[in-house]
């Protein structure tokens, strides 16, 4: 079911679990700021989701209470993935599903990286 993408953060959501270690991922990417693993149910070729470390339960609370230092941050990181997974040169699509009439499903906000081959006309 869909989250609000409001409301206080929930330290059971299964991202914080994968922060915590205390369920497995498979990790592309770590630095002070985000984790990036691959997507369990990938929509394309490369599906990586992009997650901060710091508790932040959809795009709206991150944009409005992150120090821009993080959100520079984590927006660079998405770059640096991309360049190293080698989508750069013929692309890739960056979205984040933002409450309820996004589908957002993980109350922890997060990035989806995707390409690898053509991707279907937006929305999908
Ligand atoms: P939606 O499922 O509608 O895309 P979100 O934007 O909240 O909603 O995306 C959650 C994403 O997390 C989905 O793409 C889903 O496949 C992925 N996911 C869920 N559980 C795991 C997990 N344990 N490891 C990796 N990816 C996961």
């Amino acid at each position: 079911m869909a989250v609000t993408g409001k409301g206080p953060y929930d330290q059971q959501n299964i991202f914080a679990k994968i922060l915590r270690g205390e369920i497995p991922c498979k990790p592309v990417f770590e630095n002070d700021w985000v984790l990036a693993f691959e997507d369990i149910a990938p929509k394309a070729p490369v599906h990586v989701l992009i997650i901060p470390k710091k508790p932040y339960v959809s795009f709206m609370d991150f944009s409005k209470t992150a120090p821009a230092e993080e959100i520079a941050g984590v927006m660079r990181a998405a770059g640096q993935i991309a360049h190293t997974l080698g989508l750069e040169e013929n692309g890739y699509r960056l979205i984040t599903n933002a409450g309820t009439n996004s589908g957002q499903e993980v109350p922890h906000f997060h990035l989806h990286l995707m390409g690898g081959g053509p991707l279907p006309a937006f929305p999908q």
